[in-house]
């Protein structure tokens, strides 16, 4: 008998209506852990109405109150930091660096947004004598939250949170390829006192649940974290219903080098920038420019770095398997596809196999040089551990190429020059840039995307304004 993975509604485990479940495959093994439910428009209705249930009393309750609870809840995460990890590690496949890691920012975001629960209230605007006026911002109501599948958690923190913060209540739906570990928080949300119905969880196929969502009338906004395409479909329901999104989609960032760089921290912080989550990355920097003048040294010392890197299922590996297998493949069509285009692997290029793990998903982490910006390794996000190294002239004609693609999610500067860091920064059209370092920032720092990298922002104070509508009370005196 397997484990049952449960949608979570109204502050209890709810099973589909229809019976209906899928194998869960384990990505380190190539083992079946689990079955998850596949949900139907059913459980999607109930789920939806429970948080249309509870939302009057979470929206009146004093904000301070609901602070209170937030934090509690973060206390409780970390409390909890070892049965979330394992649940989310066996759907993952995270080495355990990486998943405290996350969980820790897990946590932080209801700490953060339990803090700041009153910073955005509204403002009081002064008509002279004859007139009273001032904002408010109100929540929108029921909130439905898409989540992906390679940082499960971190990415259903910085959603909830926000929307719980002010006021709001969710269904939230995970990736059917990880679901688990945001079925737990969700219970966990009720021993910190979060009401049963404002926070609940439907777990099931995206073609199903995500239509089923936008076109209830209780929701009153969508916050998608994914790809292209399905973000692209959910807006056009959204257009229809005039339901606003928040869009967090691919990226395929470019991480600028420059000849003044620190080129061993430029070198280690490069590999990370692609081999973080093996690759498995919305702001991966994949496209890696680099100056003509230092290329050839640079792309040494990039490929021992990478060459020092673990791949495997353990714990202490550096990079652990993919967490699909249709990624899985994806993956490995585009070494076919450079090898069309002409395309060697400097390092890397293949599965990576493991005695004892055969059927589990590696892939060696691989940098392909002499990339030019139009090929299509340059041009699609792979989501994979793989690198273009590309290579320029000068300060122009490297916001030439980085500015040259469809996306504008994440981008990285590496110069010592802080007149040329401050330039390249104001012209680089992507939402977050990270200058000598290449991470994921700060659950404090807007994160969101330029073009089709998406709209809308998580993180950081402003995004309370993405899950608040400002509204103006005019008064005659
Ligand atoms: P995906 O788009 O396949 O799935 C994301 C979610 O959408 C899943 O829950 C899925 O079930 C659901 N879904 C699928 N079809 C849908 C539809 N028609 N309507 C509504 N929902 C639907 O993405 P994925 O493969 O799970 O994740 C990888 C993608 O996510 C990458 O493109 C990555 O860059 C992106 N991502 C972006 C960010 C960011 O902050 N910008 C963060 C993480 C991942």
């Amino acid at each position: 008998m397997f484990v049952k993975v449960n949608s979570f509604v109204d502050g209890r485990s709810l099973a589909p209506a229809d019976g209906q479940y899928v194998d869960k495959i384990d990505p380190r093994t190539g083992a079946k852990i689990s079955e998850v439910a596949n949900s139907g428009p059913k459980d999607v209705a109930l789920a939806i109405e429970s948080a249309a249930s509870a939302l009057q009393g979470w929206r009146d309750m004093r904000p301070a109150e609901r602070g209170r609870i937030l934090n509690e809840f973060g206390r409780i995460i970390r409390q909890s930091e070892n049965t979330l990890g394992a649940l989310e590690k066996a759907d993952t496949g995270k080495p355990g660096s990486e998943m405290a890691a996350l969980m820790d920012l897990t946590a932080q975001y209801f700490e953060f947004y339990g803090g700041i629960v009153n910073v955005m209230d509204g403002d009081v605007i002064n008509q002279g004598p004859d007139y009273h006026i001032y904002t408010r911002r109100d929540p929108f109501g029921v909130i439905g939250v898409i989540l992906p599948w390679n940082a499960p958690l971190h990415q259903a923190a910085r959603a909830i949170a926000p929307a719980l913060a002010t006021g709001n209540t969710v269904v939230a739906k995970p990736s059917e390829h990880t679901s688990a570990s945001l079925v737990e928080l969700a219970r966990i949300a009720v021993l910190a006192g979060v009401p049963a119905g404002v926070f609940n969880v439907i777990v099931g196929k995206g073609s199903v649940i995500g239509p089923a969502m936008a076109h209830n009338p209780h929701i009153r906004k969508i916050s998608f974290t994914g790809g292209l395409r399905a973000g692209q479909e959910l807006g056009h329901i959204a257009a229809d219903r005039i339901l606003p999104l928040t869009l967090e989609l691919g990226g395929k960032s470019a991480n600028i080098v420059f000849d003044d760089a620190d080129l061993d921290a430029a070198a280690k912080g490069s590999t990370k920038a692609f081999t973080w989550n093996s690759g498995q990355w919305c702001a991966a920097g994949t496209r890696l420019l680099v100056q003509e003048s230092i290329h050839d040294r640079f792309v040494d010392k990039l490929i021992s770095e990478v060459g020092a890197l673990r791949v495997g299922p353990e714990d202490d590996s550096t990079s652990g398997p993919i967490t699909t297998h249709a990624q899985f493949e994806k993956i490995q069509s585009y070494f076919a596809i450079a090898e069309r285009e002409g395309l060697k692997p400097a390092i890397g290029g293949k599965v990576a196999t493991r005695a004892g793990y055969e059927n589990g998903w590696y892939i060696e982490p691989t940098v392909y040089s002499g990339v030019t910006n139009d090929m299509t390794l340059a041009r699609e996000e792979i989501f994979g551990p793989i690198v273009c190294v590309i290579p320029f002239k000068d300060e122009a004609d490297a916001l030439r190429i980085a500015n040259d693609s469809e996306f504008g999610l994440g981008a990285g500067i590496w110069s010592r020059d802080i007149g040329r860091v401050h330039r390249v920064a104001a012209q680089l059209e992507a939402g977050r840039i990270v200058v000598n370092e290449y991470s994921g920032g700060f659950v404090q720092t807007p994160c969101g995307g330029f073009k089709q990298s998406g709209y809308g922002r998580e993180q950081g104070i402003d995004a309370l304004s993405h899950y608040t509508q400002l509204k103006s009370v005019i008064i005659r005196l």
